[in-house]
């Protein structure tokens, strides 16, 4: 049975499976694992800690596990799962994406963003996706398929990495915040995202030991698999990608609108917030002359106003080609004026990263033609 969410008509097209590995199975699965290999329970907790804590697959490492059995288990549990194919850097290192080919070649990408008070991770959840956005690079490119669970935990724990070791200027530090809003929708992916957040906020030694405080998941709003995420006690942040107030708008903005409307989408965000105890994030990205006239200002704010929800606007990165570019600075003010008025609390999305097509997918399209 797919999840809700995992609809038939994102169905990837057919690649192999990524390989088994660690951080794709539950604390109980992994001991299971490591005595169908012929070694006792606790082995299982010696590589969780090696892996989620330190962040290392290298068996040279392991000095706590027998020199002959390193190999047997690095090979059946820590294959390697992706190579980085290159970084690409700007804002004085602040910003650095990584694009990763996959076993079967497949191209992800992720992007680390270090502020003076935080460090913030953008994650893949899919290759490509299927969601078809005609603003948005990766839905341009349509779904190759998902990442298997470890796939998107391993992008985390490199960055984790590369963090504590200094790579990032600025000197070593803490991973504070995790969104997954790099290639993908995650809520199409929904058991190996959510079964993600659990290796990543389990804690240690079964997982990274985050707090889910600081784990956003962005959605075009699959209104079933938000539910679900409200269902299973799930409290990470719930971004909602709305981009137009109005259905017949975000009909051919957000595709998926026409199965579930900007009513039912937002009536599915409040019952999350209800039972998560999280305030909502409305993501909107601004478009000159399509969505960012006053009067959609003044209904989206009446749409979230006394909901406690909080507006991102994100001025629009256009895509290579595109005819739709970024409002005008006075569109945007008033727009943000708009809401403002309706008492909605309102931030201008930063646009870190822009030169180096941070976060839409644009490189791996580039490194795909
Ligand atoms: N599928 C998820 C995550 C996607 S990326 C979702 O849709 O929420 C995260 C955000 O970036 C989304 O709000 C997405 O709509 C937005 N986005 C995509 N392409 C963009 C572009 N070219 N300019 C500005 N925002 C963009």
């Amino acid at each position: 049975m797919p999840a809700p969410g995992e609809l038939t008509f994102i169905a990837p097209r057919g690649a192999k499976k990524p390989p088994r590995h660690l951080a794709d199975l539950t604390p109980e699965e992994r001991r299971e694992a490591v005595v169908a290999l012929g070694e006792k329970p606790f082995r299982a907790q010696q590589l969780s800690r090696h892996y989620f804590g330190r962040f290392t697959a290298d068996p040279a490492q392991w000095t706590d596990v027998p020199a002959a059995a390193r190999g047997r288990l690095a090979d059946a549990l820590l294959p390697s799962l992706m190579t980085e194919v290159r970084h690409l850097s700007c804002d004085d290192g602040a910003t650095r994406k990584t694009l990763w080919r996959l076993h079967d070649g497949t191209m992800v990408e992720s992007v680390l963003m270090r502020y003076p008070d935080r460090v913030t991770m953008c994650v893949s959840s899919q290759a490509g996706c299927g969601m078809n956005c005609p603003f948005c690079a990766t839905g341009q490119a349509g779904l190759d398929r998902n990442l298997s669970t470890a796939e998107i935990v391993h992008q985390i724990v490199d960055g984790m990495r590369a963090l504590r070791d200094g790579e990032v200027p600025g000197g070593p530090a803490r991973l504070s915040n995790i969104v997954f809003m790099g290639m993908g929708e995650p809520l199409a992916n929904y058991r190996r995202v959510t079964g993600a957040i659990r290796r990543l906020t389990d804690e240690a030694p079964h997982g990274v030991g985050l707090s889910q405080r600081g784990i956003t998941v962005s959605t075009v709003g699959l209104v079933p698999a938000m539910r679900r995420l409200a269902d299973e006690g799930f409290s990470c942040r719930l971004a909602v990608s709305l981009h137009a107030p109005d259905d017949e708008l975000r009909d051919t903005l957000v595709p998926v609108n026409t199965r579930w409307k900007v009513r039912e989408v937002l009536d599915a965000a409040w019952e999350y917030a209800d039972r998560s105890g999280r305030r909502i994030s409305i993501e909107y990205a601004l478009i000159r002359d399509i969505n960012d006239q006053a009067w959609r200002a003044d209904r989206l704010g009446r749409l979230l106003k006394g909901r406690g929800a909080h507006v991102n606007l994100i001025p629009l990165n256009p895509t290579p080609g595109s005819k739709w570019t970024a409002s005008r600075p006075e569109d945007e003010r008033a727009f943000v004026a708009g809401l403002e008025a309706h008492g909605v609390p309102v931030t201008v999305r930063d646009t870190r990263g822009q030169e180096i097509d941070g976060a839409c997918g644009q490189l791996a399209a580039t490194e795909r033609a």
